[in-house]
Order: structure tokens, then C-alpha cells, then sequence
């Protein structure tokens, strides 16, 4: 973690700053030599809309997922938890999605598979701030797609690689991780935390939180907003962020049931209310 912020701050100090107009020469296909190389022994951070989509990709639950694909850094400077896609035991630490033909879950590969080879940036680190964001090259020497002679623009590379879908989710996600309670340098207790990784990472077991607690008796959801996040993984993660910033930093983004005790507050959030 400590190299990734080194990164962070060399970007912010020396790269090249390039807007949605700036262009940048880069092609990847099968023929190139380095095919697949990029998929080796590499830093991928999830987001949780990268897990809703690769579970649901895959076919198996949230839960099975975090087992299976994905490990906790442990970081004391990281005020949350953050999940990351663990590489294969092999000696060349491969991605487990990789495969001779290529990523075998290429239409829902995460982010930063598809921003590369770009990065984005932002000096400012506070949310509902993108002052001064801009996009960088990432220099990554195994990588001959740079040699390849395709010049286009930054901004369309977002709408071919489909980056446009992540950011309503990346934004909504910012909101949480990015929150002023942790630029105050508060600390979330155990429960809080428990509930942060709960809905942003296992979104299967925060529908059952949802659905098998007493938390629809207690709070007043909207009988339409119920039947969407029942079904729909995505609609269910927009609701978890509006009860995130309930439940963790005490907005009034929930409306208590008449009659019914807020027990969220005593209970932490990582209440298992039945
Ligand atoms: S998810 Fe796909 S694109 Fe990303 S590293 Fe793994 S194999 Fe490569
Ligand atoms: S190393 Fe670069 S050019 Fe080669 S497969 Fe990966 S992204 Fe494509």
C-alpha cells in the first residue's frame, strides 16, 4: 500500500495531465506479442459495483466470490476496508480469470481492466469534488501496445471500454468512502466497518439483513424500492449507500417507522436485527 501511494503522488507531482480531448496512441489485440501479460501478478482494486458484476458474471454469490477471488490488505492508514482480486498461487501470480484466448470474463472485467492503459486522478480528495481529475498514461513496460499505431482520444476510449456504466455507481460510491467523518480522522467501530464491507462488497448478505431482519418493520422504504432491490443487485447497492451514510455518519437519509424504535444507533450498525 505504501508503493501504491508513492504512486499516487508521483502521478500528481510529474505525469502528464490529459483531458477527455487529449490523445494517446494504444492498441491491444490477439497478435500482439505481449498478449495477456498484463494479467499477471497485478494490483486490481474492486469496486463494489466490479463485484456485483464479476459474481453475477460468474454465476455464484457474493459471499463465494469474496472467499474465492478476493483478499483484505491490511493497511492501518485505510479508514475502510478495500478489496482486492487475488492472483493465482502460480509462479507468474495469474489473474484467475485469465485464459490462452484472453479474459474470460472480459464483458464485466473490473475498472481498472478497462481503463487501461489510463489512469485517473484527482488532487482534490474530497467527495462531491472533482476539481483539478484528470487522466495519465500508466507505464507499464511489458506493455507493447503503446508501440501499436492507433491514435484516438481519451473520451472515446471511455465509451468503447464501457466506462461510462461504473461512474453513476463510482460517484455514489464516493460519497461513502470519501465522506468528511473520515476527514475528521474518526474511526468507524468494529460493527460499522462490519456493515461498510457488508453492503458495499457482500451485497447478497446485505439483502438478507434487508429481507430477513426486522430493518423493513423499522424503517419506511418505498413498496416500489422494495420490490426493485429484492431482484435487482445494483438497485439494492444505491439503497445500501443511502443507508450507509445513515447508519455509519448519522444523515437523515432513512425515515424511522412511526412507532418503532431506531435501535441502529445502539445496536451498531452491523446490527444482526431479527
Ligand atoms: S480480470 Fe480479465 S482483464 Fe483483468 S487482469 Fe484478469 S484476465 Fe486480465
Ligand atoms: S500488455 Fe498491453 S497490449 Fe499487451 S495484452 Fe496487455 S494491455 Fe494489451
Amino acid at each position: 500500500m505504501k508503493e501504491l501511494e508513492n504512486l499516487k503522488e508521483a502521478v500528481l507531482r510529474e505525469y502528464p495531465r490529459m483531458n477527455k480531448e487529449s490523445k494517446f496512441n494504444f492498441s491491444c489485440h490477439t497478435g500482439i506479442s505481449c498478449f495477456n501479460m498484463c494479467c499477471t501478478d497485478v494490483n486490481i482494486f474492486l469496486t463494489p459495483y466490479d463485484v456485483i458484476r464479476l459474481k453475477n458474471k460468474l454465476g455464484i454469490s457474493s459471499q463465494e466470490f469474496l472467499d474465492k477471488y478476493t483478499f483484505l490488505p491490511i493497511d492501518e492508514s485505510q479508514n475502510h476496508p478495500v478489496v482486492m482480486l487475488k492472483m493465482n498461487g502460480d509462479e507468474k501470480k495469474s489473474c484467475p480469470f485469465v485464459r490462452e484466448n484472453g479474459c474470460s470474463v472480459y464483458g464485466d472485467r473490473p475498472w481498472p481492466c478497462r481503463m487501461f492503459p489510463l489512469g485517473v486522478a484527482s488532487p482534490k480528495v474530497s467527495r462531491g469534488d472533482d476539481g483539478g481529475k484528470f487522466y495519465f498514461m500508466i507505464e507499464e513496460p511489458v506493455c507493447k501496445g503503446y508501440m501499436e499505431h492507433k491514435d484516438q482520444a481519451v473520451g472515446d476510449w471511455i465509451k468503447e471500454q464501457g466506462i461510462e456504466e461504473y461512474a453513476e455507481m463510482g460517484e455514489l460510491f464516493k460519497e461513502i468512502s470519501l465522506h468528511d467523518y473520515f476527514k475528521e480522522k474518526k474511526q468507524l467501530t468494529p460493527a460499522k466497518l462490519e456493515m461498510f464491507y457488508t453492503v458495499c462488497y457482500n451485497i447478497d448478505k446485505f439483502r438478507e439483513f434487508v429481507f430477513d431482519s426486522t430493518f423493513l418493520k423499522r424503517f419506511e422504504v418505498d413498496e416500489e424500492i422494495v420490490n426493485e432491490i429484492r431482484k435487482d443487485d445494483e438497485e439494492l447497492l444505491k439503497f445500501g449507500f443511502t443507508w450507509l451514510r445513515y447508519s455509519l455518519f448519522g444523515e437523515k437519509t432513512m425515515r424511522v417507522k412511526a412507532g418503532s424504535i431506531d435501535q441502529s444507533s445502539r445496536m451498531g450498525a452491523g446490527s444482526r436485527a431479527r
